[in-house]
């Protein structure tokens, strides 16, 4: 499962040139005016026009914006462009995923991944809690929490999981705790761990 394509979203992939934690983003942001999106609402600033929606190109210089086919949309999580803090590597790529995920685990043979790091944090902290609520975590995050797989989620395999996580995290140099979002008032079902 892939987050709903939010304006300004990315995934944390391997870097194609040196495997390193790079930055995978849409080309192109695809704005609607009628919500307030665009800024000063008009395509004289940068937008292109398409059909009621404003496109705005991310990376000029690597991918231009051409009109889909009458009738068809953008294919989110295609082409997009990937930046490497690691080796520095700026260009084009077509995104496989899972497969490209940066942050991925096999779990006995089920596999597991995150968008990104904070997505990796908020994975560690849902496993491990001794109460499991999806809505404590702001969105995307409560309905892919609600789809992850039964052995996942499974007691026995708990700190199995949550080790996994967190080593991979440390591997990264990052912090196990979430500098999250403020959590949402807890509503909804609550899921017991078991
Ligand atoms: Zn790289």
């Amino acid at each position: 499962m892939l987050p709903p394509n939010l304006r300004d979203y990315y995934l944390e992939i391997r870097c194609p040139r040196c495997a390193g934690r790079a930055r995978w983003e849409e080309p192109f942001e695809i704005a609607d005016p009628s919500r307030g999106q665009v800024p000063g609402g008009s395509e004289d600033e940068g937008y292109a026009k398409w059909g009621g929606w404003r496109v705005r190109e991310k990376f000029p210089t690597l991918l231009r914006w051409t009109e889909p086919r009458r009738g068809q949309g953008w294919a989110h999580y295609t082409q997009g462009v990937v930046r490497c803090s690691a080796c520095h590597f700026v260009g084009l790529h077509r995104l496989r995923w899972p497969g490209d995920a940066f942050f991925r685990w096999n779990v006995r043979g089920t596999p597991l991944w995150a968008w990104h790091a904070e997505h990796a944090r908020v994975l560690h902290d849902y496993i491990a809690a001794r109460v499991r609520d999806p809505f404590r975590y702001p969105d995307p995050y409560p309905k892919s929490l609600q789809r992850l797989p039964k052995d996942v989620l499974a007691g026995r395999n708990r700190e199995r999981v949550s080790k996994q996580i967190a080593a991979t995290l440390a591997e990264a140099g990052l912090a196990l705790d979430p500098p999250l979002r403020p959590p949402r008032a807890v509503h909804g079902m609550t899921h017991q761990a078991g």
